[in-house]
Protein backbone atom coordinates (compact mmCIF):
# COMPACT_ATOMS: atom_id res chain seq x y z
CA UNK A 1 0.00 0.00 0.00
CA UNK A 2 3.06 2.15 1.09
CA UNK A 3 6.77 1.86 -0.14
CA UNK A 4 9.07 4.26 0.85
CA UNK A 5 12.85 4.46 -0.74
CA UNK A 6 15.78 6.80 0.75
CA UNK A 7 13.33 9.21 1.23
CA UNK A 8 14.87 12.65 2.56
CA UNK A 9 13.32 15.68 3.43
CA UNK A 10 15.23 19.15 4.53
CA UNK A 11 13.94 22.23 5.89
CA UNK A 12 16.27 24.98 4.64
CA UNK A 13 20.14 23.26 5.82
CA UNK A 14 18.56 20.94 8.15
CA UNK A 15 17.85 17.74 7.01
CA UNK A 16 15.18 16.02 8.93
CA UNK A 17 14.32 12.69 7.46
CA UNK A 18 17.62 11.10 6.60
CA UNK A 19 16.86 8.11 4.51
CA UNK A 20 13.67 6.25 5.58
CA UNK A 21 12.88 3.05 4.12
CA UNK A 22 9.60 1.94 4.86
CA UNK A 23 6.73 -0.62 3.11
CA UNK A 24 3.31 -0.96 4.63
CA UNK A 25 1.10 -4.33 3.20
CA UNK A 26 -2.58 -4.21 2.80
CA UNK A 27 -4.18 -4.61 6.10
CA UNK A 28 -0.74 -3.72 7.91
CA UNK A 29 -1.09 -1.71 11.58
CA UNK A 30 2.16 0.42 11.35
CA UNK A 31 2.99 2.34 14.86
CA UNK A 32 5.32 4.58 14.90
CA UNK A 33 6.89 5.95 17.83
CA UNK A 34 10.06 7.89 18.95
CA UNK A 35 11.14 11.03 20.55
CA UNK A 36 10.21 14.57 19.80
CA UNK A 37 11.37 16.54 16.80
CA UNK A 38 12.39 12.50 15.63
CA UNK A 39 10.32 13.23 11.96
CA UNK A 40 7.25 11.34 12.78
CA UNK A 41 5.15 13.76 11.66
CA UNK A 42 7.05 14.90 8.65
CA UNK A 43 7.21 11.24 7.37
CA UNK A 44 3.46 11.02 7.74
CA UNK A 45 2.79 14.28 5.84
CA UNK A 46 5.40 13.03 2.86
CA UNK A 47 3.10 9.86 2.44
CA UNK A 48 0.22 12.47 0.43
CA UNK A 49 2.28 15.32 -0.21
CA UNK A 50 1.59 17.57 2.53
CA UNK A 51 5.48 18.06 2.62
CA UNK A 52 7.49 17.27 -0.56
CA UNK A 53 10.10 15.22 -0.11
CA UNK A 54 13.69 16.58 -1.06
CA UNK A 55 14.39 13.15 -2.33
CA UNK A 56 13.61 9.78 -1.91
CA UNK A 57 10.59 8.07 -3.60
CA UNK A 58 7.01 7.72 -1.93
CA UNK A 59 4.65 4.71 -3.95
CA UNK A 60 0.81 5.06 -2.28
CA UNK A 61 -1.60 2.70 -3.48
CA UNK A 62 0.66 2.18 -6.80
CA UNK A 63 1.53 5.74 -7.41
CA UNK A 64 4.30 7.51 -7.08
CA UNK A 65 3.92 10.53 -5.20
CA UNK A 66 6.97 11.83 -5.37
CA UNK A 67 6.95 12.43 -9.12
CA UNK A 68 6.11 16.06 -9.74
CA UNK A 69 3.78 15.08 -12.49
CA UNK A 70 1.38 12.87 -10.17
CA UNK A 71 -2.30 13.72 -9.91
CA UNK A 72 -2.32 14.01 -5.79
CA UNK A 73 -6.17 14.83 -5.56
CA UNK A 74 -6.22 11.36 -7.01
CA UNK A 75 -4.27 9.63 -4.39
CA UNK A 76 -5.08 11.96 -1.19
CA UNK A 77 -8.66 10.86 -1.85
CA UNK A 78 -7.87 7.35 -0.88
CA UNK A 79 -6.11 8.95 1.89
CA UNK A 80 -7.80 9.43 5.30
CA UNK A 81 -5.31 11.54 7.57
CA UNK A 82 -6.83 12.38 11.25
CA UNK A 83 -4.73 14.94 12.99
CA UNK A 84 -3.82 15.80 16.61
CA UNK A 85 -5.68 19.25 16.28
CA UNK A 86 -9.18 17.98 14.67
CA UNK A 87 -9.39 20.49 12.18
CA UNK A 88 -13.31 20.38 11.82
CA UNK A 89 -15.37 23.09 10.12
CA UNK A 90 -16.31 25.06 12.92
CA UNK A 91 -19.02 26.57 11.79
CA UNK A 92 -20.98 23.35 10.12
CA UNK A 93 -23.04 20.29 12.24
CA UNK A 94 -21.23 17.51 12.67
CA UNK A 95 -23.43 15.74 9.58
CA UNK A 96 -21.92 18.34 7.26
CA UNK A 97 -18.42 18.32 8.12
CA UNK A 98 -19.01 14.09 7.26
CA UNK A 99 -20.33 15.07 3.80
CA UNK A 100 -18.77 18.11 2.36
CA UNK A 101 -15.74 16.10 0.94
CA UNK A 102 -17.93 13.65 -0.04
CA UNK A 103 -20.41 15.87 -2.39
CA UNK A 104 -17.73 17.81 -3.78
CA UNK A 105 -15.20 15.20 -4.51
CA UNK A 106 -16.84 11.82 -4.89
CA UNK A 107 -19.44 14.33 -6.42
CA UNK A 108 -22.37 11.76 -4.44
CA UNK A 109 -26.05 13.32 -3.60
CA UNK A 110 -26.94 14.72 -0.56
CA UNK A 111 -28.82 11.34 0.82
CA UNK A 112 -26.14 9.18 -0.52
CA UNK A 113 -23.41 11.02 0.88
CA UNK A 114 -25.57 11.85 4.14
CA UNK A 115 -26.24 7.83 4.71
CA UNK A 116 -22.67 6.81 4.29
CA UNK A 117 -22.28 9.37 6.99
CA UNK A 118 -24.60 8.39 9.43
CA UNK A 119 -23.46 5.03 8.81
CA UNK A 120 -19.89 5.84 9.50
CA UNK A 121 -21.03 8.16 12.96
CA UNK A 122 -22.73 5.31 14.18
CA UNK A 123 -19.55 3.23 13.90
CA UNK A 124 -18.10 5.69 15.96
CA UNK A 125 -20.70 5.74 18.76
CA UNK A 126 -22.26 9.43 17.20
CA UNK A 127 -25.34 7.92 15.54
CA UNK A 128 -27.33 11.24 17.33
CA UNK A 129 -24.69 13.80 17.23
CA UNK A 130 -25.28 14.82 13.63
CA UNK A 131 -27.06 18.37 13.82
CA UNK A 132 -24.64 18.86 16.86
CA UNK A 133 -21.75 21.85 16.00
CA UNK A 134 -18.16 20.85 16.64
CA UNK A 135 -18.24 23.01 19.59
CA UNK A 136 -20.58 21.62 21.41
CA UNK A 137 -19.11 18.15 21.50
CA UNK A 138 -16.16 16.78 23.94
CA UNK A 139 -12.66 16.64 22.40
CA UNK A 140 -13.01 12.60 22.05
CA UNK A 141 -16.23 13.25 20.14
CA UNK A 142 -14.80 15.81 18.09
CA UNK A 143 -12.04 13.56 17.40
CA UNK A 144 -14.49 10.38 16.49
CA UNK A 145 -16.05 12.72 14.00
CA UNK A 146 -12.21 13.54 12.24
CA UNK A 147 -12.67 10.29 11.99
CA UNK A 148 -15.73 8.96 10.62
CA UNK A 149 -15.74 11.78 8.13
CA UNK A 150 -12.55 10.44 7.05
CA UNK A 151 -13.84 7.13 6.84
CA UNK A 152 -17.01 8.52 4.77
CA UNK A 153 -14.58 8.98 2.16
CA UNK A 154 -13.86 5.09 1.47
CA UNK A 155 -10.19 5.38 2.10
CA UNK A 156 -7.74 2.72 1.40
CA UNK A 157 -4.96 3.87 3.72
CA UNK A 158 -5.54 5.92 7.16
CA UNK A 159 -2.60 7.97 8.48
CA UNK A 160 -3.37 9.11 12.05
CA UNK A 161 -0.95 11.78 13.31
CA UNK A 162 -0.91 11.77 17.43
CA UNK A 163 -4.70 11.55 17.40
CA UNK A 164 -5.18 11.35 21.37
CA UNK A 165 -2.41 13.73 22.64
CA UNK A 166 -4.82 16.14 22.71
CA UNK A 167 -7.60 14.89 24.14
CA UNK A 168 -8.09 14.59 28.52
CA UNK A 169 -6.82 11.26 29.35
CA UNK A 170 -10.36 9.86 30.28
CA UNK A 171 -11.93 10.71 26.28
CA UNK A 172 -8.69 8.60 25.16
CA UNK A 173 -10.10 5.26 25.44
CA UNK A 174 -12.81 5.94 23.35
CA UNK A 175 -11.05 7.21 20.42
CA UNK A 176 -8.54 4.32 20.98
CA UNK A 177 -11.19 1.76 21.00
CA UNK A 178 -12.58 3.17 17.59
CA UNK A 179 -9.10 2.69 15.99
CA UNK A 180 -8.48 -0.52 17.09
CA UNK A 181 -11.52 -1.47 15.68
CA UNK A 182 -10.89 -0.35 12.10
CA UNK A 183 -7.70 -2.00 12.44
CA UNK A 184 -9.64 -5.39 13.39
CA UNK A 185 -11.63 -4.62 10.68
CA UNK A 186 -8.79 -4.56 7.93
CA UNK A 187 -7.90 -1.01 7.47
CA UNK A 188 -4.16 -0.45 6.31
CA UNK A 189 -3.29 2.25 9.21
CA UNK A 190 0.14 4.27 9.76
CA UNK A 191 -0.52 5.59 13.41
CA UNK A 192 1.97 7.94 15.18
CA UNK A 193 1.57 7.49 18.66
CA UNK A 194 2.81 7.86 22.03
CA UNK A 195 0.39 5.14 23.33
CA UNK A 196 2.27 2.42 24.09
CA UNK A 197 -0.44 0.28 25.48
CA UNK A 198 -2.45 0.54 22.50
CA UNK A 199 0.85 -0.15 20.13
CA UNK A 200 1.84 -3.11 21.96
CA UNK A 201 -1.89 -4.36 21.46
CA UNK A 202 -2.98 -3.04 17.95
CA UNK A 203 0.47 -2.57 15.57
CA UNK A 204 1.58 -5.66 13.32
CA UNK A 205 4.70 -3.70 13.21
CA UNK A 206 6.33 -0.70 15.60
CA UNK A 207 8.44 1.48 14.15
CA UNK A 208 11.06 3.25 16.43
CA UNK A 209 12.62 6.96 14.80
CA UNK A 210 14.80 9.09 16.29
CA UNK A 211 17.11 11.95 15.07
CA UNK A 212 15.30 11.69 11.48
CA UNK A 213 16.08 7.89 10.80
CA UNK A 214 14.69 4.54 11.53
CA UNK A 215 16.51 2.84 14.42
CA UNK A 216 14.69 -0.19 14.51
CA UNK A 217 11.34 -2.21 13.99
CA UNK A 218 9.90 -5.08 14.07
CA UNK A 219 6.94 -6.69 16.37
CA UNK A 220 5.82 -4.53 19.46
CA UNK A 221 6.88 -7.65 21.74
CA UNK A 222 10.16 -6.86 20.00
CA UNK A 223 10.66 -3.42 19.64
CA UNK A 224 8.23 -2.43 22.60
CA UNK A 225 9.06 -5.68 24.68
CA UNK A 226 12.39 -6.33 24.27
CA UNK A 227 14.42 -3.04 21.99
CA UNK A 228 17.42 -3.97 20.84
CA UNK A 229 18.84 -0.65 20.75
CA UNK A 230 19.71 1.82 23.50
CA UNK A 231 18.10 4.88 21.95
CA UNK A 232 15.09 2.88 22.00
CA UNK A 233 15.53 1.92 25.31
CA UNK A 234 15.86 5.07 26.66
CA UNK A 235 12.86 6.72 24.84
CA UNK A 236 11.35 3.62 26.38
CA UNK A 237 12.10 4.20 29.95
CA UNK A 238 10.88 7.79 29.52
CA UNK A 239 7.73 7.14 27.41
CA UNK A 240 6.46 3.79 30.08
P1 LIG B 1 6.55 15.55 17.82
O1 LIG B 1 6.59 14.26 18.58
O2 LIG B 1 6.93 16.71 18.70
O3 LIG B 1 5.31 15.78 17.06
P2 LIG B 1 7.87 14.77 15.35
O4 LIG B 1 8.65 13.52 15.50
O5 LIG B 1 6.53 14.69 14.72
O6 LIG B 1 7.79 15.49 16.77
P3 LIG B 1 8.44 16.60 13.21
O7 LIG B 1 7.28 17.47 13.43
O8 LIG B 1 8.40 15.69 12.04
O9 LIG B 1 8.79 15.77 14.52
O10 LIG B 1 9.70 17.54 13.09
C1 LIG B 1 11.01 17.07 12.82
C2 LIG B 1 11.94 18.26 12.77
O11 LIG B 1 11.62 19.05 11.66
C3 LIG B 1 11.81 19.16 13.99
O12 LIG B 1 13.10 19.57 14.36
C4 LIG B 1 11.02 20.34 13.49
O13 LIG B 1 11.39 21.51 14.16
C5 LIG B 1 11.39 20.39 12.02
N1 LIG B 1 10.28 20.90 11.19
C6 LIG B 1 9.06 20.33 11.05
N2 LIG B 1 8.30 21.04 10.20
C7 LIG B 1 9.03 22.10 9.82
C8 LIG B 1 8.80 23.22 8.95
N3 LIG B 1 7.65 23.36 8.29
N4 LIG B 1 9.80 24.11 8.81
C9 LIG B 1 10.98 23.96 9.45
N5 LIG B 1 11.27 22.95 10.27
C10 LIG B 1 10.32 22.02 10.46
MG1 LIG C 1 4.64 15.22 15.34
Amino acid sequence: VVAITDLRKSFGSREVLKGIDLDVAPGEVVCVIGPSGSGKSTLLRCVNQLEVATSGTVTVLGTETTDPDVDIDAVRQKVGMVFQQFNLFTHQTVLENCTIAQRRVLRRTRAEAEAIARTNLANVGLEDRGNALPSQLSGGQQQRVAIARALSMDPELMLFDEPTSALDPELVGDVLSVMRTLAENGMTMIVVTHEMAFAREVADRVVFMDDGMIVEQGPPEQVIGAPEHARTRSFLERVL
